[in-house]
């Protein structure tokens, strides 16, 4: 009964257990043909052409700065409200990193901010080469004002979905790169489907996909047609660029597989879940994240923000209390730029005002599809008298 309710937790089935079991039996269990399966599926969801699988979408964003080109020199501009993959792919490839501060109603990388501080890089010639919007608790970002600015100053884009994979934006699926070069998944166990480890880039243009292809796989191609000379004999494969081990496996593309067919019903549940939340935390004080007009969430994350009467040490002591409660409530998340790495790199405390304000007052209550009524009574009740007692 005094069980942990989670924040998030993965829905393994029986079909999804066979699934697995069955790739077991066959002859591919590394990268085969239920990777290349998968991947057509993720394409088919999302209304685009290209799906590239790999073992994380940690290595996805790796290989989508690369195949966008990043070198040493440029610059990369991520929400300092993200987890911190989103920005170290940047250091990877030995470019720099900046941020764009948040809105403070929806959690997401504000456009506002990001056209001022183009206009300020334009001046100094350090424009960005790749902004990456991400998609905060699987709501899409205001990707038409991102794109429009994308073409006023030039740099591309990456969509980090790792939230968002059943998400749309005025009604088209993320993932379909309408706004973007490139979209990101994530299939971590507890975001919206997974495959234990795993991730997705999804692409329009056939020559990035072909570079994040190759990059996956140690850089080697065997397709007769892209190499640079005959080969030299039926053996022959070739290495053309510095690439890695970054594949996705069988296994756990089946997994996905399995998995996909049940997103749909997935993203309706966590949004019944969430409009009850909505309804159930009336009059406490406290706001949602505000959900544009243009998107439909995939409600990876149900985010709420303490009202500001209430300090950082109330914020820490309704933290706790809810975990000493067996309620596993989460921050999502420590603003990136704060982190030892990033302060070691330059950055400072109040570089990013709004990120670190919604830090203080974020809280994530647990939403998944295992989720009762009776356990969200319990989370709001909860955090109910848990405010009562720590708000001064
Ligand atoms: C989970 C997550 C990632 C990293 O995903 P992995 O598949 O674990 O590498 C990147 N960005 C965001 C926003 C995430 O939530």
């Amino acid at each position: 009964m005094n069980d942990m309710i989670p924040y998030g937790r993965q829905d393994i089935t029986d079909a999804d257990i066979e699934a697995v079991v069955k790739v077991l039996q066959s002859d591919f269990i590394t990268q085969g043909p239920t990777t290349a399966a998968f991947e057509q599926a993720i394409a088919n969801y999302c209304h685009v052409e290209h799906a590239v699988a790999v073992n994380s979408a940690t290595s996805a964003l790796h290989l989508a700065c690369l195949a966008l080109g990043l070198k040493q020199g440029q610059w990369l501009w991520t929400s300092p409200i993200t987890f911190v993959a989103s920005a170290n792919c940047a250091l990877y490839c030995g470019a720099q990193i900046d941020f764009v501060d948040i809105n403070t109603n929806t959690g997401n990388l504000c456009p506002i901010a990001l056209e001022s501080k183009l206009i300020q890089a334009e001046r100094v010639g350090r424009l960005p080469k790749i902004v990456v919007p991400v998609h905060l608790g699987g709501q899409p970002c205001e990707m038409d004002k991102i794109k429009a600015l994308s073409e006023r100053f030039g740099f591309h884009i990456i969509e980090d979905a790792s939230h968002a994979i059943g998400a749309k934006y005025r009604q088209k699926p993320v993932g379909n790169c309408r706004y973007s070069d490139i979209t990101v998944f994530s299939f971590h166990p507890v975001k919206l489907i997974t495959t234990a480890e795993g991730g997705v880039a999804t692409t329009q243009n056939p020559a990035i996909a072909d570079k994040m292809l190759r990059l996956r796989s140690h850089g080697i191609t065997r397709d007769v047609e892209r190499m640079t000379h005959k080969p030299d004999g039926p053996w022959y494969y070739q290495q053309q660029d510095l690439g890695f081990n970054y594949r996705m496996s069988d296994l756990h593309a089946a997994l996905g597989l399995s998995q996909l067919k049940r997103l749909d019903e997935y993203v309706f549940i966590r949004s019944e879940l969430a409009r009850l939340y909505d309804e159930m935390l009336i009059g406490l004080p406290l706001t949602s994240l505000m959900q544009h007009q243009d998107t439909n969430s995939a409600w990876h994350l149900y985010i709420i923000r303490l009202s500001a009467k209430i300090n950082q040490d109330g914020h820490r002591q309704i933290f706790t209390a809810m975990r000493d409660e067996n309620i596993g409530v989460n921050l999502h998340y420590i603003p990136v730029h704060l982190q030892p790495y990033y302060q070691n790199l330059g950055f400072k405390v109040n570089d990013f005002p709004k990120a670190e304000e919604y830090y203080s007052q974020a809280l994530s209550l647990p939403l998944h599809p295992g989720l009762t009524p009776n356990m969200q009574n319990k989370v709001v009740k909860t955090l109910g008298a848990a405010i009562q007692r720590y708000s001064s």
